[in-house]
């Protein structure tokens, strides 16, 4: 199983427009970070972790790989402002999206032409599946789990697929959901910046989830630029723990 960061930053993407900061200004290609996102591949199976504004970008950077369908962690613009651009893979079966309850009817309310029971010619089709926290199901046969983690007051889902957890947007992550990824091979985990904030894990809050679930290698993702710059930060980190990069691939090991 190998897992493609297709993006890695914050909603507002790195560089941020018009910031001066050094990160900002930085031309270390690691300082470049498109919005959050995912790709994860198993024999010919290809599944996408969210679709937020940069996934046109992501999907031509990564050579244009067929998709089997979407895992959706919230339904927030930096994760799903992308699903338009599903278009071209919704022909001629529709394309298949899972997510929350919450998340499909908020989706049925923001792009309600793509759930069109007689869709406008060329208009994205998009076959939902509700999915529940804890409760796994299967994917060409791949058993997907999804994990509770709270961003804020919103409760939103992670995922346990094989050896691997992913989980970004987590201001908390709960006991159950440590207690289910314990151990696991690859950890990815998002972590923001230095400083607290009130829906995102700051980097020492990070550090604190990787100490528990004791993975062999965690991965950051969702940084801004106020983590600083990649050549500074990465050698403070410990030796299992890595800032992710857009394009970096790496193997989860069984
Ligand atoms: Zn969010
Ligand atoms: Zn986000």
């Amino acid at each position: 199983m190998k897992l493609t960061f297709l993006g890695t930053g914050t909603s507002t993407g790195v560089p941020m427009i018009g910031c001066e900061c050094a990160t900002c200004r930085s031309h270390d290609r690691r300082d470049k970070r498109l919005r959050t996102s995912a790709l994860l591949s198993a024999g010919n199976t290809n599944i996408l972790i969210d679709a937020g504004p940069d996934f046109r970008q992501q999907m031509l950077d990564a050579g244009s790989p067929p998709l089997s369908a979407l895992l959706l962690t919230h339904t927030h613009y930096d994760h799903a402002g992308g699903i338009d651009d599903l278009r071209p893979y919704c022909y001629p079966d529709g394309f298949d999206i899972y997510a929350q309850a919450a998340d499909i009817d908020d989706l049925r309310m923001k792009v309600p032409y793509c759930f069109a029971e007689h869709p406008y010619p060329g208009a994205p089709v998009l076959n939902p599946h509700v999915i529940a926290p804890m409760k796994p199901f299967e994917i060409n046969g791949l058993s997907i789990e999804p994990l509770p983690v709270k961003h804020y007051l919103l409760d939103i889902v992670g995922f346990k697929i094989g050896n691997l957890a992913y989980i970004t947007d987590a201001k908390e992550v709960p006991a159950e959901t440590i207690d289910a990824i314990k151990g696991v091979d690859t950890l990815v985990i998002n972590a923001l910046r230095h400083k607290e904030h009130i829906s995102h894990l700051n980097l020492t809050q990070a550090l604190d989830v990787i100490k528990a679930v004791r993975p062999r290698m965690a991965y950051l993702t969702h940084i801004s630029h106020d983590m600083g710059l990649y050549s500074e930060v990465a050698p403070t980190l410990p030796d299992n723990v890595r800032p992710a990069t857009d394009g970096e691939t790496i193997e989860i090991q069984d």
